[in-house]
């Protein structure tokens, strides 16, 4: 399943990186002509890839299981993103709310949902939250509610709710504070590789690569969507790790690289393992 042989090379090559720069220049070993070498991460760097025919491909500490991070938000698609994303769900980041923080202390602005993931809006999605937690309450009851979440999030949390836990206000561990959610990048690609779970690539694939599109002065022209992420690390407060999901075609992809790291590095070296353009 982890396992780099020429096969994989080849099937790499040709089905996720096909339309991608040859991949980081690297020491290489004697391969079959015309397949390019694996990437070679850096210490602490995990990443999972999956390709077409359904093979996973797994380097560095690819089953290294810590803190999600903004990772959740694609979890929270999961639950609510239809309905988001039908109503056109539209926020105000300034910032701070009450006690509450987000990652940019000017504000994100009027944020929609691919804007709030675009740029890891905390405040958006507690607030959307909060809103549809109040729907539930007032559709099904709060047990069926609470259910609703912890079926999703339940690969997530591991055992750290107690079994009679009840809906809970939904406050920042739940969109990435904290080691509450937990996940590997082999463990967040196959949950991401679901059926049931189809649908979160879909949004990212619509919201997130065609943000790309508008920008592609930038970047040149690409399909491939990208959900970066900052995450805490145990026992270092302040400390971030960060995430990068993202996918093209078929094809998905988690990096997560270590302590000392945000986002725009973890984007940054996507980029780089995947040949494309910076
Ligand atoms: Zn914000």
């Amino acid at each position: 399943m982890s396992g780099w042989g020429p096969r994989f090379f080849r099937k790499a090559l040709l089905c996720a990186c096909c339309a991608a720069r040859p991949l980081a220049a690297q020491p290489a070993p004697a391969q079959p002509e015309g397949v390019k070498p694996a990437p070679v991460l850096k210490p602490g760097e995990g990443l999972a890839m999956s390709l077409e025919g359904g093979d996973i491909l797994t380097f560095g500490e690819a089953r290294a299981v810590s803190p999600m991070g903004g990772l959740a938000k694609l979890v929270w698609l999961r639950v609510e993103g239809s309905g988001w994303s039908t109503g056109s769900a539209k926020f105000r980041c300034q910032g701070a709310a009450g006690s509450l923080t987000c990652g940019t202390p000017s504000g994100h602005g009027t944020v929609s949902l691919a804007k709030a993931l675009e740029e890891d809006c905390d405040l958006a999605f507690l607030a959307w939250i909060a809103e549809v937690r109040a729907r539930w309450l007032k559709d099904y009851g709060p047990e069926v509610a609470w259910y609703r979440v912890v079926e999703v999030f339940e690969p997530f949390l591991g055992r750290r709710l107690p079994a009679n836990a009840s809906l809970p206000v939904f406050s920042t561990p739940w969109v990435g504070d904290g080691d509450l959610l937990r996940t590997s990048p082999e463990g967040f690609l196959r949950w991401l590789l679901q059926p049931e779970n189809a649908e979160v690539a879909a949004f990212g694939r619509r919201m997130l690569a065609g943000y790309w599109a508008e920008v592609s002065a930038l970047f040149g022209k690409e399909n491939w969507w990208f959900k970066t992420a900052t995450a805490s690390v145990p026992g270092a407060p302040g400390a971030t790790s960060a995430w990068v999901a993202g996918g093209r075609g078929s094809t998905l992809v988690v990096l997560h690289i270590p302590r000392g790291k945000g986002r725009p590095e973890a984007l940054a070296r996507m980029r780089e393992i995947l040949g494309l353009r910076r």
